[in-house]
């Protein structure tokens, strides 16, 4: 019986269970060490609110790639659909309800171990990894409970963090009852008084979710969003058809780099896309298209840039990719523009230069685009700058210390291979620690959807079961 520990409980751990289970032929025990109270949910999924939305269409939550009708089956199944009419939005696809995918992970893990011919077993540890030692050849992971666990391989699954305080806010004002730091939790937002002046400190998808949730409260008080240029996210333009998008990733070369050559500069790749956008333009089509296509080609383009043009990407370009695409599903737009028609919501062009306690009220030191500074008082101001990375976890400066793991040169996760194995200090790719999901994003560029993180755990199955069995695993099925 091989033994595997898995960090993160959340959508990627989950899927690799789920996955290990299902494909490699061989007895397998897994302890899953995830601090909340249910696996499959993560950051992005374990909330319940009714409004909080998948971003994109249902066809779009692909778990296995090798059957991407699967959830869909389930959500007929399971009595999800007849539950939520809402979901389905006026062009006719549904845009399911986050909680949903948690519950589809739960059942769907469990359908597998009950269906396993090997007796594989997978536990839930409620726990959080926060040290590793060398114990002979084996790594040791040491919990915050004072337990250990000493797995024959250790896959990493962390995914994102809870939001950093911006750096000008002052502790006494992240301190302040007014202060919610953290819009993931949903009792915090729960508890704002409905004439409360709100300050959101960023305009993206979290901010739009937070704006739904104050919405359904029966919110009355002005709601004002700020973020240094105003991108505000895109609503969803035609809908994707997955079978496409699968047989896209699965391509030996992505389509972009095959049209304009591989190891282009930041600069090229710019003006690659430009000219593909204006070509669309000209035909009439759906800008998405080309943007897709270079999110596609992300596992190529980042690796071929230099630190300096990661640097600028992140800097400069990063939020306007963002707005690009991560969208916004057509229900959360509507109750976004229903707000800013009557008025109460206002999203600015502004940067939080300060903001501190005074009183019951937290003052924010407002400067606009032409430098105008503004100082304006609200009593609750909500961090929606979204989670940040991992790569200040304890748990892999233990990993880093041992020389087991090295951070990416930009600090977004861990250096891999083109599998997931994790680099040790030398560069060398090891057999017995991995990883998925966001900490693999310095490897492959774009790694933060269910899509890309399911499609890149079905590629590097075969690897991963050979690791354990000495055997490839026969999951290696295609696509679709
Ligand atoms: C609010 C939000 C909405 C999103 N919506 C979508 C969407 O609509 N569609 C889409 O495709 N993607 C969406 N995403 C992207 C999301 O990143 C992926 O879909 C996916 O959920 C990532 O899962 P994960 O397991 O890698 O990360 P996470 O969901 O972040 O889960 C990681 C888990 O690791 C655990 N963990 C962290 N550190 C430790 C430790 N030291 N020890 C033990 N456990 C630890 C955490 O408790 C957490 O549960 C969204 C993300 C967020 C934050």
């Amino acid at each position: 019986m091989r033994r595997i520990a898995i960090i993160g409980g959340g959508f990627t751990g989950t899927a690799v269970a789920i996955r290990l289970c299902d494909s490699v032929r061989t007895q397998l025990s897994i302890t899953i060490i995830e601090p909340r109270e249910e696996l499959g949910g993560g950051l992005a999924y374990c909330g319940n609110d009714p409004d909080h939305r998948v971003n994109g269409t249902h066809e779009l939550l692909v778990l296995f790639p090798d059957d991407i009708g699967h959830f869909a089956r389930w959500y007929e199944a399971a009595g999800a659909a007849a539950r939520d009419p809402e979901a389905r939005a006026e062009s006719g696809v549904r845009y399911v309800r986050r909680s949903d995918v948690r519950r589809y992970m739960n059942e769907t893990l469990q359908e597998t171990l009950d269906a396993n011919a090997y007796g594989s077993s997978v536990h839930h540890v409620r726990d959080r990894a926060t040290g590793a030692r060398r114990v002979n050849h084996a790594v040791q992971i040491e919990l915050a409970s004072g337990c250990t666990i000493e797995p024959d391989l250790t896959i990493l699954a962390f995914g994102g963090q809870r939001p950093s305080p911006p750096g000008t806010v002052t502790a006494e004002a992240q301190n302040h009852g007014g202060y919610v730091g953290d819009p993931f939790e949903a009792e915090a937002v729960s508890e704002i008084s409905p004439d409360n002046a709100v300050l959101l400190v960023g305009t993206g998808l979290t901010a739009a979710d937070v704006v739904a949730t104050l919405s359904r409260q029966g919110h009355r008080g002005s709601i004002t969003a700020i973020s240094r240029r105003g991108l505000l996210p895109q609503p969803q333009g035609e809908v994707p058809d997955v079978a496409e998008l699968m047989q896209r990733l699965a391509r030996p070369v992505p389509r972009f780099i095959e049209r304009h050559g591989e190891g282009l500069t930041l600069r090229a790749a710019v003006r690659a896309l430009r000219r593909d956008m204006a070509a669309a333009v000209a035909e009439g089509r759906d800008l998405k298209a080309p943007f897709d296509e270079v999110r596609d080609a992300a596992g190529w383009l980042w690796p071929s840039f230099t630190d300096v043009e990661k640097r600028r990407f992140l800097r400069h370009l990063k939020p306007w990719y963002d707005v690009n695409r991560y969208r916004m599903v057509p229900q959360t737009g509507a109750i976004v523009a229903a707000m800013q028609a009557s008025g109460q919501l206002d999203f600015r062009v502004a940067r939080l230069a300060g903001l501190e306690a005074r009183g019951t009220c937290l003052e924010a030191l407002l400067v606009g685009r032409d430098g105008t500074v503004t100082r304006e008082a609200f009593e609750t101001v909500i961090n929606c700058t979204g989670p940040k990375t991992m790569s200040d976890d304890p748990f892999i400066g233990a990993l880093s210390d041992l020389g087991l793991a090295r951070p990416d040169s930009m600090g977004l996760g861990l250096e891999v291979d083109g599998t997931g194995r994790v680099l040790d200090a030398a560069g060398h790719a090891q057999d017995a620690i991995w990883a998925f999901g966001l900490l693999t994003r310095g490897r492959f560029g774009d790694m933060t959807a269910i899509p890309q993180i399911a499609f890149r755990l079905h590629r590097s199955l075969p690897a991963l079961g050979e690791a354990l069995t000495g055997t490839q695993c026969p999951s290696s099925r295609e696509v679709i």
